[in-house]
């Protein structure tokens, strides 16, 4: 039996964790829940699963859920507060802790979880995404081990071999054959739509994605293909990949989670419905498979599968965010956090959806500007920056 963490447990990613965990109930065990201050749902989810310990980012929400929870007679301790989440990452009897808090709000408790030691499950790219090197040599001076959630990463993931899956941040590509990663997109729900247009998209439009059911950040990020600019990052700091090895295809049907070219020709490529418990269940039970509630794939009921290569004037957060990858942490750290603050902004209707880009341009360019000289080997240096661009992209919405 693993006990396991699970920070975001109140969106989706955490809902689809809970799903895979009550597939597989003499496996695993919910030992502690985190989220931020959806304290209604998470006293469900107490009553639900009878967690040792909760812990809510937002200190008022905590108070609430403590007072709810003890009038049920409900024995869940409650804790508050950054330092809370990160302590249930921490904890000596938690084996394995779900990082799905959504955005730069997941740093710490998800590198609380690395410096434990623990098997890190990580759908929190964002907290990659900011911190990079600094990430994947934690991981590696602590012992933890990483095992990626996003679909893509975790398909890429089955198509390399054991030697690089037990060493990702570090690993060496070349020395294992490989010749590209290709990293696949659908494209969102605006693939086909005139470019001109886009400028007038609603955010419940932006939401709509075709194909996958996600929270409203990662959706809206899809929409823009900011998410795979994101996943772009991600991918080179956990495969260890340079340029030549990565590349972008829009495949509309995501059937094809992503795939991996050998130097000898060979595509291998990872298949499924859309659906995060299949990448979920093989983060908790690698090396072995177990059941994830996920039907398998009906080839006879397909239809075509199509590739496109994706058009920059169409997406330019992607292009940005390749930009980004090779501008350095300072690029990739303030694209991060100007692009989390457009995209709250959009949800809110206060700026349009080609906003997001012009303002993560402007703000990517003036950090890279005036900050790289500014060492960021530490923490504390990251969030400083990323403190310090949300006000820079503040002032960018006008
Ligand atoms: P949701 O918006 O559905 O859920 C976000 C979770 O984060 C909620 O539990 C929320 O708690 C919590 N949260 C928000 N702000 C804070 C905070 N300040 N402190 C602590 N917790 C907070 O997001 P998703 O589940 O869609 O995505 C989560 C992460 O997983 C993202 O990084 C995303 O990129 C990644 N991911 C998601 C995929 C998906 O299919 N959804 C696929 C691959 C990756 P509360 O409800 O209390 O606000």
């Amino acid at each position: 039996m693993k006990n396991i963490t699970i920070l975001g447990a109140t969106g989706s990613i955490g809902s689809s964790t809970l799903k895979v965990i009550a597939q597989n109930p003499l496996r695993y065990r919910v030992f502690a829940l985190g989220a931020g201050s959806n304290h209604a749902q998470m006293f469900t989810l107490c009553q639900q699963w009878q967690p040792k310990y909760v812990a809510m980012a937002d200190k008022a929400a905590a108070l609430i859920l403590q007072k709810q929870l003890a009038a049920v007679g409900c024995k869940t301790e409650v804790l508050a507060g950054e330092e809370g989440l990160c302590h249930i990452a921490s904890l000596p009897e938690v084996d394995m802790v779900m990082a799905a808090i959504v955005g730069a709000a997941g740093l710490l408790s998800t590198m609380a979880a690395v410096k434990a030691g623990k098997r890190v499950l990580l759908a929190n790219k964002e907290a990659l995404v900011m911190s990079g090197q600094l990430f994947v040599d934690a991981v590696k001076e602590h012992g933890a081990e990483l095992m990626p959630v996003d679909s893509e990463h975790n398909a890429i993931f089955q198509c390399l071999p054991q030697s690089i899956q037990t060493n990702l941040g570090h690993c060496a590509l070349d020395d294992a054959g490989v010749h590209k990663i290709l990293l696949t997109g659908s494209g969102g729900p605006f693939r086909y739509s005139d470019i001109d247009s886009l400028a007038s998209v609603t955010p419940e439009q932006a939401i709509a994605h075709p194909n996958w059911s996600m929270g409203p950040k990662i959706s809206v990020d899809s929409a823009s293909m900011m998410n795979k600019g994101l996943e772009y990052i991600e991918a080179r700091w956990l495969f260890n990949a340079n340029k030549d090895h990565l590349q972008v295809v829009i495949h509309p049907q995501s059937v094809i989670h992503s795939m991996v070219q050998y130097t000898d020709g060979s595509t291998l490529a990872q298949m499924g419905e859309p659906d995060m418990c299949t990448p979920i269940a093989l983060t908790l039970s690698y090396p072995q498979r177990v059941e994830a509630g996920v039907k398998p794939l009906d080839f006879t009921e397909m239809g075509e599968l199509t590739f496109i290569k994706p058009d920059f004037a169409r997406y330019p957060c992607l292009e940005l965010a390749i930009e980004a990858c090779y501008s350095g942490q300072h690029a990739t750290t303030a694209l991060n956090a100007a692009n989390e603050v457009a995209v709250d902004a959009f949800l809110q209707h206060k700026i349009a959806f080609t906003d997001i880009a012009r303002v993560n341009s402007a703000v990517m360019n003036k950090v890279c500007a005036t900050e790289q000289a500014n060492q960021l080997d530490s923490l504390e240096s990251l969030i400083e920056l990323d403190r310090m661009t949300r006000i820079l992209a503040r002032e960018q919405l006008g």
